[in-house]
């Protein structure tokens, strides 16, 4: 301590706060965060070289490796080993996070108990993970340990009890935690059938274990096997270090979480482009309590653990995550000194952005009234998309929490697909709601007729006046199921069911037109909600059809009486985010320019000239960050008008 607060006045730094329950750090400080994920064969790195690069990016947290499948300190815990490239007596662990707290670095220490080493099996071949043929799940000489064994549910916590006595951490970060359902390799692993799961499923769902993994009561079993286990290292990691965050991929008895933004040479594409932002935002505003560390993954996958993402798609994530009221955060695999340097000097101008303006990024809340709930992924990703190239912000929830907080209140909701009942009473206390989607609607919105297969057909269009953006078309696409309601008085949309599509001479020569409507709107107690009952988000993100776009942007205008918090000349692929920072009393308007993307490339972003924005607020000064210049700003009925001059790849317009 004595040497770290000696260091601390030569560097000019002020020694880290000892951080209580009180204080979290993750959530009060600018947090630049890098994670050298390193090899067991790293152990030999230079700490005093690697915090100085660390610190030199420049980060102000680092993500190191503590223990667990190797442990990069001397362990006296049994049954937990030591890197073998860890020289005799060396405790690089120890080494490095004195030489950060030195420099005023958090040190986030790395635990993976998902795996561990074949003398730990053959001494408790009971707290393994048991494949349907009875035989382990061995990777690369290392045998997987089961959720719900006694390696994670005890030994893990005298491993966790001897690190957090140890160590002066500000927090741990578990990779992997639970049982994968594939392996490094991709190879399913199957439901684990170690005697703790029978037990465990058994006395939960009355009936054996399933041999495959597509259970539902399986997954929900796995999620409820890891919540449980983290509520035991939550709990530890509280009593231990008060002031120490508990970090991973999860929602539930986190401090922060876990995410990554990441690629997979398998994956289908499109390519998701706003990735951080979905993340960071769904994290964010699914917990507000928790931050929300979206590791930007610089590999393309792990065959190539070395080769990095392009530049422009680092640089894009990293300026979402920020736009979200998440901090940049990089991963990479080993040390500082990497083979391919695109990643990191990619990254570099970025943290140094943040560095120079890390006022901006402690204490940011979304400003957001709209908000998007989860659902089937496609037709989520189109109404994410859609809201983000419409230029309205909008927060997303994986939960209903906000439901029971006084102090959260949207002007919309928005459910892509399926709308839980418990939205119910906010309808009638007045909220707005807009469905999509197959599933029957839960609240009172037409009367459902009957559910319709997969139907190649077409929507009528039939009061542009209602419609405004979809008056230069007639007609829809519609590929895929629906829900037929029964006619409307005045109907919107209608069915036009298939017909002759071919040769030309015959197309539409048995075209009928029905009643069946394709949109409806309706009040409810003090609200209103209207129903589009086919999957009009997953079209948009498959097709991009204007008339999807039109049809979606007219109904939220219809449901937003107020009409929207931006209105701008930006164009779609400039993404705005509204936060607010609560205790600075000022909001912020941020711009990520996507225009850097295009199909499977990321390139540097066009840049943007003259975007008026004309915010729904009182403002009299708007200062943009970047161009380091105040904006003239005017009053427009009520609405605040600036015009930026120019957009490069971000910028940040703070509003006062
Ligand atoms: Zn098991």
């Amino acid at each position: 301590m004595y040497l770290s607060i000696v260091l601390a006045l030569i560097c000019g730094l002020a020694p880290l706060q000892s951080a209580t329950r009180e204080s979290r750090w993750w959530m009060e400080e600018p947090i630049r965060l890098l994670q050298t994920n390193l090899r067991e064969t790293d152990s030999t790195v230079d700490g005093q070289r690697l915090v100085r690069q660390v610190a030199d990016f420049p980060a102000n947290t680092l993500l190191f490796n503590l223990g667990g499948i190797v442990a990069q300190y001397p362990t006296d815990v049994e049954l937990h080993y030591a890197s073998p490239h860890l020289p005799p007596g060396r405790d690089l662990f120890g080494d490095v996070l004195r030489e950060a707290h030195a420099r005023g670095i958090r040190v986030i220490g790395r635990f993976d108990f998902s795996k561990t080493q074949k003398p730990v099996f053959d001494a408790h071949p009971e707290w393994f993970f048991k494949r349907t043929n009875g035989e382990p799940a061995i990777y690369n000489g290392l045998y997987s340990a089961c959720i719900n064994g006694k390696y994670y549910r005890e030994h893990a916590l005298a491993i966790l009890t001897e690190a957090l006595e140890r160590y002066e951490v500000d927090g741990l970060f578990f990779n992997m935690f639970g049982n994968p359902s594939t392996d490094y390799s991709g190879d399913p692993m199957g439901p684990c059938q170690c005697d703790a799961c029978k037990v465990r499923f058994q006395a939960r769902y009355g009936r054996p274990l399933p041999t495959t993994r597509d259970d539902d009561d399986y997954a929900e079993f796995m999620a409820a096997s890891a919540r449980e286990v983290a509520a035991m290292f939550a709990d530890l990691i509280h009593r231990k270090r008060p002031g120490a965050a508990f970090l991973t991929y999860m929602q539930e008895h986190t401090d922060g979480i876990m995410s990554e933004s990441n690629t997979g040479v398998e994956r289908p594409l499109p390519l998701w482009p706003y990735s951080a932002s979905d993340n960071v935002n769904r994290a964010r505003n699914s917990e507000p309590t928790k931050m929300a560390f979206n590791l930007c993954m610089s590999f393309v996958d792990y065959a190539w653990r070395f080769v990095t993402v392009p530049q422009g798609e680092i640089q894009l994530r990293l300026y979402q995550n920020m736009a979200h009221g998440g901090p940049p955060a990089m991963a990479m695999l080993g040390t500082m000194d990497q083979e391919d340097r695109h990643g990191l000097l990619a990254a570099q101008p970025v943290f140094r952005w943040h560095a120079q303006h890390e006022d901006l990024y402690v204490g940011q809340e979304s400003a957001a009234r709209v908000l998007l709930l989860g659902g089937d992924q496609r037709s989520y990703r189109g109404f994410f998309r859609l809201l983000s190239e419409q230029h309205i912000p909008f927060a997303v929830s994986d939960n209903l929490d906000w439901l029971h907080e006084r102090s959260r209140t949207f002007d919309l909701v928005i459910a892509p697909s399926g709308a839980p009942a418990e939205l119910d009473r906010y309808v009638r206390d007045g909220g707005a709601l807009l469905v999509a989607g197959t599933a029957p609607p839960t609240l009172p919105v037409g009367r459902v007729v009957g559910q319709r297969p997969h139907t190649r057909a077409s929507w009528r269009i039939h009061d542009a006046s209602m419609l405004p953006s979809l008056k230069h078309t007639k007609l829809l696409l519609l590929d895929g199921e629906y829900v037929e309601l029964a006619p409307l008085e005045k109907p919107l949309l209608t069915l036009i069911p298939p017909a002759m599509f071919g040769p030309p001479e015959k197309v539409w020569v048995d075209k009928v037109e029905t009643e069946i409507p394709g949109l409806v709107f309706a009040n409810h107690g003090k609200g209103r909600l209207a129903y589009i009952p086919w999957d009009v988000g997953g079209l948009y993100y498959r097709h991009s059809s204007q008339g999807h776009a039109g049809l979606m942007a007219d109904v939220i205008d219809r449901l937003l009486p107020e009409g929207r918090q931006i209105k701008t000349t930006a164009h779609p692929l400039v993404e705005i985010t509204l936060m607010t920072q609560p205790a600075r009393k000022r909001t912020l308007l941020h711009l990520v320019n996507l225009s850097g993307h295009s199909d499977t490339a990321y390139f540097e972003p066009i840049e943007m000239r003259d975007i008026t924005v004309e915010a729904a607020q009182d403002f009299t000064r708007a200062t943009a960050v970047g161009l380091d210049q105040e904006l003239p700003v005017t009053r427009v009925n009520g609405s605040s008008r600036f015009t930026l001059p120019r957009l490069g790849a971000y910028e940040v317009v703070v509003l006062q």
